[in-house]
């Protein structure tokens, strides 16, 4: 997956916010193969949420204050096009939360100076994947024998990445690794850690170092095996998850979080979970309280993180840090009475 320096038919910007933390790999393959050159916004720092802010209101989620600053950046840069995906379902039976429905009216109605917005419309409930990337690519002058091996190839490469990701790699390293040498499947990480944790939360929230305020790498650095949605086997999310006979989760996002947690702890597979939650999220509101429950039930330990622009590092990292000493501590304390 090279960039080529070179324009082709045009540059394509890509916000490195919200869906990019899933997709990118996809999109950037699809783009390429149609002969377009692909350019993601600058890491998100500082200025990105404080420039993103402007364009929101206060109450709006921190992803989405993040997006507008990604947006921001790309007007900064050369592009000749910004891609604004709309995804609506992507499983049967639920939906994006509305602001990834409404994302390029989003968009258009707030910033100015816009390029021209290369829209996607993903809607499993009414038209395969195929079909929406087929009407995407038909907007940059794909023919269709261009767009269907496009179409493949980047499904081809998003396999890979979740199969490098699955074997416990990080984000960053599943991506690093695919633009070294796309065809390489990388060995299982071997760990050993003595305590091992789930981060759990939307992929924007866990993936990204500057929202979470670089707590994966602080657990690392703790000793602490950090277990993310992706790493868990994909056919586990292939599976709507009952939450009760009159409850129903509608969202999509929230149903990978509730299928991952649901297997984690069915499988016993961790000693605690923490949930990085957005501030003014309805969904993860909803779905904090569910894992909340269950994991009281089971006896696992579980925190949920809130984030906003005002959360402080210190803070968030005390708070996690207490958290593992605690399990450290449940965890001596139960090798005891055993070898007792
Ligand atoms: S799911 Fe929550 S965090 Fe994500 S965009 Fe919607 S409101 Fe924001």
């Amino acid at each position: 997956m090279h960039t080529s320096i070179k324009k082709k038919q045009g540059t394509i910007g890509i916000p490195r916010g919200l869906l990019y933390y899933k997709y990118f790999p996809l999109w950037k393959t699809f783009f390429e193969k149609l002969d377009y050159r692909v350019v993601a916004s600058e890491k998100t720092n500082a200025g990105t949420l404080k420039e993103g802010s402007r364009y929101a209101i206060d109450e709006i989620c921190i992803p989405l204050k993040v997006y507008y600053g990604h947006v921001v950046n790309l007007i900064g840069k050369e592009i000749d096009y910004l891609f604004v995906p709309r995804y609506i379902s992507t499983t049967f039976g639920t939906y994006m939360c509305p602001k990834f429905l409404g994302l390029p009216d989003l968009i258009r109605g707030t910033i100015n100076n816009l390029p021209r917005i290369i829209e996607m419309e993903i809607d499993l409930r009414k038209k395969p994947i195929f079909y929406s990337m087929l009407e995407t690519g038909r907007k940059l002058n794909g023919s269709f024998s261009q767009i269907k091996s496009a179409f493949e190839e980047s499904v081809k490469t998003y396999q890979r990445f979740r199969i490098i990701m699955e074997a416990g790699f990080t984000f960053q390293e599943a991506f690093d690794s695919l633009a070294k040498n796309p065809a390489e499947v990388l060995e299982r990480r071997p760990t050993g850690n003595p305590v091992k944790v789930a981060v759990v939360g939307h992929g924007y929230n866990v993936h990204d170092p500057f929202v979470n305020m670089g707590l994966i790498k602080k657990l690392e650095d703790m000793k602490v095996d950090a277990v993310v949605l992706e790493n868990l086997p994909v056919q586990i999310f292939r599976q709507k998850t009952k939450i009760s006979e009159t409850l129903k989760n509608y969202w999509g996002n929230e149903e990978e979080i509730l299928s991952g947690v649901d297997y984690l702890f069915k499988n016993n597979l961790v000693d605690g979970v923490i949930f990085l939650c957005s501030f003014c999220c309805g969904p993860d509101s909803l779905i904090d309280e569910i894992i909340t429950r269950d994991a009281k039930t089971r006896d696992i330990p579980y925190i949920c993180v809130v984030m906003d622009e005002h959360s402080g590092q210190v803070g968030v990292i005390t708070r996690v840090e207490a958290f593992v000493d605690m399990i450290l501590r449940r965890k001596r304390s139960r090798g005891i009475k055993e070898a007792g």
